[in-house]
């Protein structure tokens, strides 16, 4: 048993990517390498390869014809060899030592930080359309991050020891699920398909990962990479396929421990009844963990710095084409600081350029697919056509080559109109000016307006308005942003996720998180136990 101590984690620096330095030549090779060449991509149960021969393409969003690679699809059976797998894993995994199991993942934080971060980068951008910096936030920052700070709140949360009193001796155990964990990952970070599937195995439970259709390239590689740190056969399993037949079967095993999930909100309701409906069959009650949709706001007080407020709305709400669930989608903007902010944000967002994520002067890629693209055109078409609402700037969409939408900006007059209130997921945000006497109102008129709790920011200079935002708002998000954008959260300083219809709050990168992959066991020891049945007040006068 390995008893060393998990060193103590510090954030991992964000590589600048400047011209010129190293780190932007070995992206612009590795982007080249791996754009040059197609590859297959198994599905691996208990560490061996499987080819189904049933594939779908992994395509480069912003050019779309250009396959980067097949990705072998999962039937009944790999579903099944995949639990079975994950139950044979489980019986050596759950009793290795804390240590020995951090160990991997610390070592796959290392050779990310090296000699695969390039490659990891080059291939989020290259299959998910993310920039540079973008790429290096996700696929190498945070899932470094996630690694080494989750093995360090395990250790924390091991710490967590109950009192004993004379003669007795108390222990907490902090054991794996009994059952397995189906973790389902979303497209839009490969951090995110990290932390879905290592978060759980790091407590000693054993996985059965979906990555998203739309990621699987880079999450196949992430993959690799955990198995080159010495991830055991089996401990997680990766299962790309069709995500409904998937859930159905994993969800109907008797061994169900969990669901890890991230991505939809309507995906997430589903998942949760199909876990009700067969709630009696399970051998123990599944632990479900869900962060979901949003619908993020900004709100500005009178008293907000107007650089700070245009810069915050433009890199919160466009950055990564506005598929952040953290992203802004609707900001509240006082009528007296409407103009300058509006000739700021419209200057800055003509600058703005849409494109190849390989060449680094693009501040935006292509959004993921076509559904994603007609749905975002849909929603801009709509808005074009309606006599209350204003195109401010954006509103170009052409999915010739790339699903390509530029950053669009609607102001409208009525702050219930859909677009404020609906998840888009794009790069669409809607603003509506309210009279500066308003503030109040308008507070509560944010805090009603969607069935989304995830993220929310105010700008305000005033301390006073701050706190009455904060007061206002205290349930409207999960991460609340005071003068700064509400994306962008970092492991170990704001642990994330939301309330309300966005999720189950289990904060990702958090001990909160890890607590849910245990199931503790209380264990007293007696030194000294009686050693006859009898109470001393029984004794006669
Ligand atoms: P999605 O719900 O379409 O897909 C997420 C995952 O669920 C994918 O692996 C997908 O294959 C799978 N899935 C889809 N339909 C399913 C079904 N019927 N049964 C089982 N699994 C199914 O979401 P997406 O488009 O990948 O991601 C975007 C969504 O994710 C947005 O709503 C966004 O807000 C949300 N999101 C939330 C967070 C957060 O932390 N709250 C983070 C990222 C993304």
């Amino acid at each position: 048993m390995n008893s060393a101590k998990i060193p103590t984690p510090i954030n991992e620096p964000v590589l600048s990517y400047v011209p010129g330095s190293r780190e932007r030549s070995e992206l612009k090779q590795a982007i080249k390498d791996l754009s040059g060449r197609q590859i297959e991509i198994p599905i691996v149960i208990g560490g061996k390869e499987i080819r189904t021969g049933k594939t779908v393409d992994a395509v480069m969003p912003h050019c779309h014809r250009h396959v980067l690679a097949k990705v072998h699809q999962a039937g009944p059976e790999e579903v099944n060899a995949a639990i079975k797998a994950a139950r044979d894993a489980w019986r050596d995994w759950s009793n290795w030592s804390l240590a020995d199991r951090a160990g991997v993942f610390l070592k796959a934080a290392d050779l990310l930080a090296t000699r695969w971060r390039a490659m990891l980068n080059a291939a989020t951008m290259l299959g998910q359309s993310k920039t540079a910096f973008q790429a290096e936030i996700d696929s190498a920052c945070e899932i470094i991050d996630f690694w080494r700070f989750n093995t360090h709140y395990a250790e924390q949360l091991q710490t967590v020891q109950p009192i004993s009193s004379p003669g007795i001796w108390n222990a907490l155990e902090y054991r794996a699920l009994e059952g397995f964990v189906y973790a389902i990952s979303p497209f839009n970070f490969t951090a995110i398909g990290a932390n879905l599937s290592s978060a759980p195995a790091i407590m000693g439970c054993t996985v059965v990962w979906k990555p998203a259709a739309t990621a699987a390239y880079s999450n196949y590689l992430l993959f690799r990479l955990m198995q080159e740190a010495g991830l055991p056969p089996g401990v997680i399993n990766f299962v790309p396929g069709p995500a409904t037949a998937i859930s159905e079967r994993l969800i109907a095993d008797r061994h169900l421990g969990g669901i890890h999930f991230t991505g939809s909100t309507e995906v997430f309701q589903a998942l949760w009844q199909q876990v009700a409906n067969n709630l009696k069959n399970y051998a123990d009650y599944p632990r479900l963990v869900g962060e979901t949709g949003g619908k993020d706001f900004i709100v500005a007080h009178p008293s907000a710095d107007v650089d700070a407020l245009a810069t915050g709305i433009v890199r919160g709400a466009y950055e990564y084409q506005g598929q952040k669930c953290s992203a802004a989608s609707r900001a509240y903007v006082p009528a007296s600081i409407w103009p300058k902010l509006q000739e700021r944000v419209l200057s800055m967002l003509q600058d703005a350029r849409v494109g190849d994520p390989a060449d680094f002067r693009n501040f935006m890629g292509a959004v993921i697919d076509k559904k994603a693209f007609d749905k975002i055109k849909n929603y801009i078409d709509q808005a074009k056509t309606d006599p209350k609402t204003k195109i401010l700037s954006g509103g170009e969409c052409d999915d010739t080559d790339g699903y390509f939408v530029h950053p669009t900006l609607i102001q409208v007059e009525d702050p219930m109109y859909r677009t404020m209130c609906e998840e888009i997921f794009g790069p669409v945000l809607t603003l509506y000016v309210y009279p500066d006497k308003q503030w109040k109102e308008t507070l509560d008129l944010v805090d009603r307006t969607s069935p989304y709790a995830l993220t929310g920011a105010v700008f305000a200079q005033d301390r006073t308005a701050l706190n009455e935002a904060d007061a206002v708002l205290r349930y409207a998000a999960g991460n609340f942003y005071r003068n700064d954008k509400p994306t962008g959260a970092v492991v170990g300083q704001q642990p994330f996720g939301g309330g309300r219809a966005s999720g189950t709050n289990d904060k990702a990168g958090s001990m909160l998180n890890l607590i849910r992959w245990t199931s503790a066991r209380a264990v007293k020891e007696n030194f000294v136990p009686p050693r006859d049945p009898w109470y001393p007040f029984m004794a006669e006068a």
